[in-house]
């Protein structure tokens, strides 16, 4: 909307919104202490419930602020803050119907403004919506500041991994939202000699050195996750991650004081009932889920077992690799390397993925989400896509290599071709064996794929089925992303990407 239309819509709202309630002032830092990468915001709130919250996702602490900071509208970043303004919209007075969860949903509000660093949100107390460090700063503005001062904020998890031949490289990942960034941050590897520690599940911010190595910081220091799916059996890691100083929010409770949710993995003591999370009695068997499908856990970085030595490095951690992925039923093989940056910056902006019942859109549909930042993009997408051209095409920068991953191939039947979870360390050995000159590869029109055996245990017709390779999908996928180009991007597509397409459709032409 306009900048007019913006403060139409702020006068409309914000005056005398939190009257009765108690504001807190919180001013937090996003990243390491010391870190040249990191950023400090000022929060204010009317919820106790996002006080207590930012408590754990971000580092708060008031001489995390600018002793000077600049007058806004504010040049430069490092003596500045960004300004957060959250209320949910409910004076004490107003009569609201859910007491403990006070909301305006008709009036919810969520705006960004890039050019005066602030971010103004009313009427919702949803994570997303409220913890205004994650989404709407690490993301929305951080983009927007990134470009500005030549660095990367990205939708990416960050991992430390320790392949089979002992060697430690740092990889940094970006699926759209549900496509497991959480699991493979926490994942325990199903692959002997392999080791995977946490950096970060959800937000990198990224430069390149000195050196021209890519660095990456995790600017948060908590964990916001899904709970229902989460057990024992699919991430151990982060059940021991929230086994304490968690905040849950929407989930079921037992009549002994524990949290419960679909898919807990954990039998209850006989005796035991249960509480929905919109605080109805309920039993399993019930039609309504006792955890709402999007029911969170908030826990502290330090409480994850896995997290690694480095995670707080002011530094940041050197990136060989960059993994973009997503839910793809058919077509797209389990991994693939890209022929170069410029290549892998164009499999970003094709990513595509299948949109789960759970998600904003019903029913099985593929989206597109180039870079997975659709929903968090601060500015241009096509100028985001030419930034991350620039960069590496500055002078002495080592761009790190880009690979794609499709953890969510199907069968005929519907069933997953590929286990998945730690399993995936497989697909992550031979990434870094590649990175080390040591794996073999085959080039196809797409990319470079494992050369049959490279790949530990894939070989024969789980090799085919992995790894379909089928001219008539990639000319269906090159299609759909020309219109998808024509109609959402248009002269703001780099020329570069289209230079990629069009070579793209040249190679599967030939196929
Ligand atoms: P995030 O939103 O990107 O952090 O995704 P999560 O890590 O929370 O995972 C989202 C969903 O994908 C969960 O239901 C996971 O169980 C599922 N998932 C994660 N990794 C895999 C995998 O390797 N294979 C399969 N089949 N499912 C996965
Ligand atoms: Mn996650």
């Amino acid at each position: 909307m306009s900048p007019e239309e913006l403060q139409r819509a702020v006068d409309d709202r914000f005056p005398g919104c939190m009257e009765g309630r108690t504001m807190y002032v919180i001013p937090f830092l996003m990243g390491p202490p010391g870190s040249l990468l990191a950023r400090a915001g000022l929060q204010l709130t009317d919820s106790a419930y996002v006080a207590a919250s930012m408590r754990i996702m971000t580092r708060v602490g008031a001489r995390f602020l600018p002793s000077a900071p600049a007058p806004a509208p504010a040049a430069s970043s490092a003596n500045d803050f960004v300004r957060c303004l959250h209320s949910v919209g409910r004076p004490r007075d107003g009569s609201f119907p859910v007491p403990s969860w006070p909301c305006d949903p008709p009036r919810t509000l969520i705006a960004h403004d890039p050019q005066h660093r602030r971010i103004l949100s009313y009427g919702s107390g949803y994570g997303g919506n409220s913890l205004l460090g994650k989404k709407s700063l690490a993301l929305r503005l951080a983009s927007a500041m990134a470009r500005q001062e030549g660095w990367m904020a990205e939708h990416m998890l960050i991992v430390g991994f320790q392949d089979p031949r002992g060697r430690k490289r740092y990889l940094a990942g970006a699926f759209p939202s549900a496509c497991g960034k959480t699991n493979l941050a926490m994942m325990r590897a199903a692959l002997p000699g392999c080791h995977v520690t946490c950096v970060g599940d959800d937000i990198a911010w990224m430069r390149f050195d000195d050196q021209g190595r890519l660095r990456a910081i995790n600017p948060e220091c908590g964990f916001f996750g899904v709970a229902p799916g989460t057990s024992e059996a699919t991430n151990p890691v982060a059940m021991a991650t929230i086994r304490r100083d968690t905040i849950f929010t929407n989930v079921g409770l037992t009549s002994t004081g524990d949290v419960y949710w679909e898919g807990i993995g954990q039998s209850l003591p006989p005796g035991t009932t249960l509480t929905s999370w919109r605080g109805q009695p309920w039993q399993p068997g019930d039609p309504e889920p006792c955890a709402h499908p999007n029911a969170r856990f908030c826990a502290p970085a330090s409480n994850c077992p896995s997290l690694d030595p480095a995670w707080e490095d002011p530094e940041g951690v050197p990136i060989d690799a960059i993994i973009f992925g997503g839910r793809r039923p058919e077509g797209v093989p389990l991994v693939f390397e890209a022929f170069s940056w410029e290549h892998g910056v164009f499999l970003g902006s094709a990513m595509r993925s299948e949109a789960t019942a759970a998600a904003e859109h019903k029913g099985r549909q593929l989206l597109h989400d180039p870079l997975a930042m659709r929903p968090f993009f601060g500015y241009n997408a096509g100028q985001h896509l030419q930034h991350w051209l620039d960069l590496a095409s500055r002078p002495g920068a080592r761009p790190p290599r880009i690979f794609h991953v499709n953890w969510f191939l199907r069968d005929q039947s519907g069933a997953f071709l590929w286990p998945g979870f730690g399993h995936n360390a497989r697909v992550l050995a031979w990434i870094c064996a590649r990175i080390g000159g040591e794996a073999g590869a085959v080039a196809t029109p797409i990319g470079l794929i494992p050369e049959e055996g490279a790949l530990e245990g894939v070989e024969g017709g789980r090799h085919r089925e992995l790894f379909p390779m089928d001219r008539r999908f990639w000319e269906r996928e090159c299609r759909e992303l020309r219109d998808f180009y024509g109609e959402h991007w248009g002269r703001h597509l780099p020329r570069e990407v289209m230079a990629q397409l069009e070579a793209l459709e040249g190679r599967v032409r030939k196929m």
